[in-house]
């Protein structure tokens, strides 16, 4: 026996000239995020089949309901297009389904209008069909307990209950390349996977100080790159050490400034990395008004030290809200390990929430930027991710 199941995608059937440059985008996607199993891949009629051994099908759904673009997936029965054979599948289906409830609904959906019989007509040919062969079961067309839903294809027939839902967004690749910063906060990872809804193919950069900080917060962020990499595909992930720039900072610079300072170095090492590697824009996990490092004059002075476009998707988003989706992407438990990350070390008492540009750029000159820059990037270690 043999697994079928159908994928649908939406917001890309909808952009005109690009549709068919997304809808290739999308099934590439599909095909990596089935790598490894003995499933196949189909395009048909705005939406793609995926066909495999019964023994995937779990497999199956669970990884192409993650992909980026896929609005819902079902695992579905095929019929030819013959009332006699939909109506058997039908009875076949409710079989399964009778023991989760004792009401039903059936929903047909016909793509193919020349097939003889209209939505309604099919819904109340099968419905009786069903209550013939188990009258116990009753209609309810407002809150059924379960469903049979029947997609009339050109070719074929699909029949089934239910509909997983998918991450929706756009297939990654199609929007363009950014650098994700990464932490080991609950942040950042969210951001990453925002971004990467909307289509960009991301590649991280994580800075640390080790020895200050632990092996153990470095596993921490290559787990996190893995959970990325299950919706968003293979994933490069570089880890820059800034333990140099901190102590220069430290020595140099005055505390309440330190933050600061390291943020905006971490900036010009992302802006370097971004042109070595053809990445168009920075993607940070930055909210309003959470620490110090994000009020509005603190992302000015930070941000201004690059030309590049700063992508922050969290802004508009409460915390409870940015832990909500962390749990559902399955990140925030990975990003709760109580490891320590390079911010926390030599935490000034009283970091500035209101940094002066003229202040900071003096503190600066105490530093000697290019090599710096330069030596954390050369020492800087890539791994790659996959899926
Ligand atoms: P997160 O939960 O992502 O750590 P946060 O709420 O702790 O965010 P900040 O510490 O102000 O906020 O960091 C803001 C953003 O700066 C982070 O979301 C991340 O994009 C970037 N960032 C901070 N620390 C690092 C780091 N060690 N490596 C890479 N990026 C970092
Ligand atoms: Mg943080």
């Amino acid at each position: 026996m043999s697994a079928v199941i159908l994928v649908r995608y939406g917001e890309i059937a909808l952009k005109g000239k690009n549709r068919s440059y997304f809808e290739k985008a999308l099934f590439n996607n599909l095909k990596s995020a089935l790598r490894g199993l003995e499933a196949k891949a189909t395009r048909k009629h705005g939406r793609f089949l995926v066909s495999g051994p019964a023994a995937e099908k779990e497999k199956i759904v669970e990884r192409v309901s993650k992909v980026f673009g896929v609005v819902s997936v079902s695992s579905v029965q095929v019929t030819p297009l013959e009332l006699e054979t939909i109506k058997e599948g039908a009875l076949e289906l409710v079989e399964k389904q009778y023991r989760h409830g004792n009401s039903f609904k059936v929903e047909t959906r016909r793509s193919n209008k020349k097939f003889p019989l209209t939505s309604p007509e099919i819904n109340r040919i099968i419905g009786a069909a069903i209550l013939k062969k188990y009258p116990y079961l009753k209609v309810d067309l407002h809150d059924p307990t379960f469903r049979v839903f029947i997609e009339i294809g050109y070719q074929e027939a699909y029949l089934y209950h239910e509909h997983v839902p998918g991450p929706g967004g756009l297939p990654v690749g199609v929007t363009g390349r950014a650098l994700l910063l990464l932490s080991g906060g609950i942040d950042s990872p969210v951001a990453g996977w925002m971004a990467m809804k909307r289509g960009l193919t991301l590649e991280a950069v994580h800075y640390h100080s080790y020895p200050f900080t632990s092996q153990r917060s470095r596993e921490k962020v290559i787990d996190l790159c893995h959970r990325l990499a299950i919706s968003g595909g293979k994933l490069y992930l570089h880890l820059v050490s800034v333990t140099e720039i901190q102590k220069e900072i430290h020595n140099r610079c005055p505390s309440e400034l330190a933050i600061i300072l390291l943020r905006r170095m971490m900036l010009r090492i992302a802006e370097t990395l971004s042109h070595r590697r053809g990445l168009q824009a920075l993607v940070t996990g930055d909210s309003l008004g959470q620490v110090a490092s994000q009020t509005l004059e603190s992302m000015a002075v930070i941000s201004s030290v690059t030309p590049m476009l700063i992508l922050r998707p969290l802004l508009g988003m409460d915390k409870h809200e940015i832990v909500a989706r962390a749990e559902e992407i399955d990140t925030y438990e990975i990003s709760i390990r109580p490891y320590e990350d390079c911010c926390t070390l030599f935490v000034p008492q009283r970091p500035a929430t209101r940094p002066k540009m003229n202040k900071v750029a003096e503190a600066e000159a105490a530093l000697d930027i290019n090599n710096l820059t330069e030596a954390a990037l050369n020492t800087m270690e890539t791994i790659q991710i996959e899926r």
